[in-house]
């Protein structure tokens, strides 16, 4: 497709504030969909359709696809885009918030998956959105911005392990599909960018009693990270009943060495500190 052609005769701008860039390079679009893993009776979300070129692919590939565009101005182009095929659905609506509840009731049979090119000012609300949905959202392959797609697969220790990397890995195994330069893009946007694809699942990576209070450790360790685990945790953890006298015996019966920093430790690691910041 091309889309500088598109953009001209319909007298389309790319609204920036909407994240608008869209793709021009087939490459990524079709890693996209192999790594989408598409069969004739999948349902898929795709999120911001933009101009449609990924959807026209979509719609060739899965069983039914709705695609859900904010800017109403896109629709008539995108309907007249895909207008070939019967699988499609279009929809104006804004994806942060659509109930994907009720999506699944009323266009799927059963869970499906999202392939998306984000709009990049809502990416970590959308990828969370995906996270708590996950026993509606089975897989996901989403273009980011390379720095998040480095911080969804982080391992501790690294600048990149952080809050995000925790959240969606707890409940994903994520995987860095390829990485496309600016230029893929019309306009360009500032960044490069990256494929992720999320597969989710409905078990946590580690069973844990109380997920609130594991996330509340998570964010006191990381909200300090030049600190010590025991000296973020003292500034930061403010829970009722846990006085911060408590922290080293818990750290303690965690076996975490209390002079590492919080940005080293695991998931496996956090929990054990959180189920023993409980007994
Ligand atoms: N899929 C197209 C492509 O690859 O060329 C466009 C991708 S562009 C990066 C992001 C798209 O998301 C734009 O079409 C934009 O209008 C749309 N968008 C922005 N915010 C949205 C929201 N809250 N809900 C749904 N779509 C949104």
């Amino acid at each position: 497709m091309d889309i500088k052609r598109i953009m001209r005769e319909h007298g389309i701008k790319a609204d920036k504030r909407l994240g608008q860039h869209f793709l021009m390079d087939e490459a990524p679009i079709a890693a996209m969909i192999q790594a989408a893993e598409l069969n004739d009776d999948d349902g898929v979300l795709e999120i911001g359709p933009g101009l449609g070129v990924l959807t026209v692919k979509l719609c060739e590939r899965a069983g039914k696809v709705v695609a859900v565009e904010k800017d109403r101005d896109l629709i008539p182009v995108l309907k007249k885009i895909t207008r070939d095929f019967k699988n499609i659905c279009v929809i104006k609506e804004d994806v942060l918030k659509l109930d994907l509840e009720l999506l699944k009731d009323r266009y799927f049979d059963s869970s499906f998956k999202v392939v998306a090119n984000l709009p990049y000012y809502i990416t970590s609300p959308i990828i969370m959105k995906m996270v708590q949905n996950r026993h509606l959202v089975e897989l996901a392959v989403v273009m980011v911005q390379k720095e998040v797609a480095r911080r969804l697969n982080a391992l501790p220790g690294g600048k990149d392990y952080g809050i995000l990397s925790i959240a969606v890995q707890l409940y994903a195994d994520v995987d860095i599909v390829c990485e496309v330069g600016k230029d893929a893009f019309m306009p360009p946007p500032k960044v490069d960018s990256a494929v992720v694809r999320i597969r989710l699942k409905q078990r946590p990576q580690v069973m844990m009693e109380d997920e609130a209070l594991f996330f509340k450790v998570v964010e006191a360790a990381f909200g300090e990270r030049r600190k010590t685990v025991r000296n973020a945790l003292k500034g930061r953890l403010v829970l009722p009943g846990i006085s911060p006298d408590k922290i080293d015996g818990a750290l303690e019966r965690a076996g975490i060495d209390p002079t590492r920093r919080g940005e080293t430790l695991s998931i496996q690691e956090f929990a054990r500190l959180a189920s023993a910041l409980r007994q």
